[in-house]
C-alpha cells in the first residue's frame, strides 16, 4: 500500500476549509503537518517554535516520548469500555491524580467545559443536600472576564458579548463580580451560595494575575460563609506557573479543582473534577456520566501525565525559565511592549497598539517562525511547552524584539 503523495499546499488546504468547515475560529494561516517537542512543521516543511502549546494542552511538548509510549501500549490492549464496566486503568489514574493534587476523589470527564459543567452540577447538589439551600435557589458566584468554556450554561455567565450574543436564553443562578475584588465577592455571597468558581489566573482574559492574598482570601471567605471554592485550573494547572497548581502560590487547597487541557498530554481529551470526598459523594449512580469519561486510553495517558508531574522536573523548569521570560519581557517594555503579566512559563503581553493589533503581531511572528495567538485587542499570550530550552526561549524573545522594533 502506498499513501497518496501529499500534493495539496498550505494555501490550497486553507482555501478548501472555508466552504466545508464551520467558521467558529480564525486561525493563523499556517497548516501544521508534523510536530515534535517544541517544534512544529507545516505542509511545506517550514519549522516553527510553538509558543502557544495548544493553550497549555501541550505542556509537555508535542509527542512527549513517555506519553506516546503510554498511549501506544494502551492502544494495543484496550481503548474503551464505557463506565458500564470497570477498566483496569482507571483506579491508578484516580489514585495518582488525587495524590498529586492533595484532594480525595476524581470525577473523570473529557473536555474542560464538561469538567466545569460537572462541577456546577455537583456544587448545586451539594448546596441542596448538604448546605440546605431551598430547591432551585442555589447560586454560584463567578468573576467578570472569566473563561470557563463554551456550553450554553457556561456562556450564561460569560461577560464576553461575542461568546453570548445570539445564544440565549441563558441558565440562571449565577452572580458575576469583578475579579480580584474580595469585598465584591463577599457582598455577592449569601445563604443561597453553593460555590465561588474562579480561575486562579485568568488565561483568556490576558493572563490576569490577582493580587497576592486574593486566592487565600477566597479560601477564607468560602470557608467562613459555608460555600465551596471551585478553582478552574484547566489552563493554569499542571506545571504552567512553576507549580503543579496555580493555587499553590498561595498555599490554597480548593474544595473542587478542575483540570483538563494538559491532562490529556496533547493526545486525547482528558478532564477531571478533583474534590473533597464529602463533596463528590453527593453524586450517585445515574445522576451524572459520560460515555468516554475515564476510558482506558485517557486513563493511561492521564496517569503518564501525572507520572511526569510527580518528578517535579516540569514545574522546576517552568519556574526557572519563567524568570528568563519575565526578564526578557521586562527588557522589551518601552520597545513595543506597554505592559505584561507573567507567572512561570505563561505571559500576557500588551503590545503598543501603534505597532499593530495582537493579530498582526502574531502573523509577523509566524512569518519569523514563532507561533503565538492574540487574545484581546493588542495582547498576545505566550505559553510555550514546559520542555522549551533556555536557548529556544531566548531566541523567541529575540524574534519578538525584532518584530516589535522593525518597520511593518
Ligand atoms: C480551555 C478552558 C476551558 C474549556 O476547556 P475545553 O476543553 O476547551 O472545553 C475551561 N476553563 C479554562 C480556564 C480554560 O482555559
Amino acid at each position: 500500500m502506498t499513501a497518496p503523495a501529499r500534493t495539496r499546499s498550505s494555501a490550497d488546504l486553507i482555501r478548501a476549509e472555508a466552504p466545508v468547515l464551520a467558521h467558529n475560529y480564525h486561525p493563523l494561516p499556517v497548516v501544521v503537518a508534523r510536530a515534535e517537542g517544541t517544534w512544529v512543521e507545516d505542509v511545506e516543511g517550514r519549522r516553527y517554535l510553538d509558543m502557544l502549546a495548544g493553550y497549555s494542552a501541550l505542556n509537555f511538548g508535542h509527542r512527549h516520548p513517555v506519553l506516546i509510549e503510554a498511549a501506544h501500549r494502551q492502544l494495543d490492549q484496550l481503548t474503551l469500555t464505557s463506565r458500564a464496566f470497570h477498566n483496569d486503568r482507571l483506579a491508578q489514574f484516580a489514585e495518582s491524580l488525587a495524590e498529586l493534587t492533595g484532594l480525595d476523589m476524581v470525577l473523570p470527564m473529557n473536555t474542560g467545559a464538561e469538567a466545569v459543567e460537572s462541577a456546577i452540577k455537583v456544587a448545586r447538589k451539594w448546596a441542596y443536600e448538604v448546605k440546605g439551600v431551598a430547591p432551585d435557589q442555589a447560586t454560584i458566584v463567578v468573576a467578570a472576564d472569566n473563561f470557563h468554556g463554551r456550553t450554553t450554561t457556561i456562556v450564561s455567565f460569560s461577560t464576553d458579548d461575542t461568546a453570548r450574543t445570539g445564544f440565549g436564553p441563558f441558565t440562571p443562578g449565577f452572580r458575576i463580580v469583578p475579579y480580584n475584588d474580595l469585598a465584591a465577592l463577599e457582598a455577592a455571597v449569601d445563604e443561597t451560595t453553593a460555590a465561588v468558581l474562579i480561575e486562579p489566573i485568568q488565561g483568556e482574559a490576558g493572563v490576569v494575575i490577582p493580587d497576592d492574598g486574593y486566592l487565600a482570601g477566597v479560601r477564607e471567605l468560602t470557608r467562613r460563609t459555608g460555600c465551596l471554592f471551585i478553582a478552574d485550573e484547566i489552563q493554569s494547572g499542571l506545571g504552567r506557573t512553576g507549580r503543579t497548581l496555580a493555587v499553590e502560590h498561595e498555599s490554597v487547597v480548593p474544595d473542587m479543582l478542575l483540570l483538563g487541557k494538559a491532562l490529556g498530554g496533547g493526545i486525547v481529551p482528558v478532564s477531571a473534577v478533583v474534590a473533597r470526598r464529602d463533596v463528590l459523594a453527593v453524586l450517585r449512580p445515574g445522576e451524572h456520566g459520560s460515555t468516554f469519561g475515564g476510558n482506558p486510553l485517557a486513563a493511561a495517558v492521564g496517569s503518564a501525565v501525572v507520572g511526569l508531574l510527580e518528578t517535579g522536573e516540569f514545574q522546576r523548569g517552568a519556574a526557572e525559565l519563567g524568570v528568563v521570560l519575565r526578564d526578557g519581557l521586562a527588557a522589551l517594555v518601552g520597545k513595543g511592549v506597554v505592559g505584561f503579566r507573567a507567572r512561570g512559563l505563561w505571559a500576557g503581553v500588551d503590545i503598543d497598539p501603534a505597532i499593530g493589533t495582537g493579530r498582526e503581531i502574531s502573523e509577523r511572528l509566524m512569518r519569523e517562525g514563532i507561533l503565538v495567538k492574540d487574545t484581546h485587542g493588542s495582547t498576545i499570550r505566550l505559553a510555550p511547552p514546559l520542555t522549551i530550552t533556555g536557548e529556544e526561549l531566548a531566541s523567541a524573545l529575540g524574534t519578538l524584539e525584532k518584530v516589535l522594533t522593525q518597520e511593518a
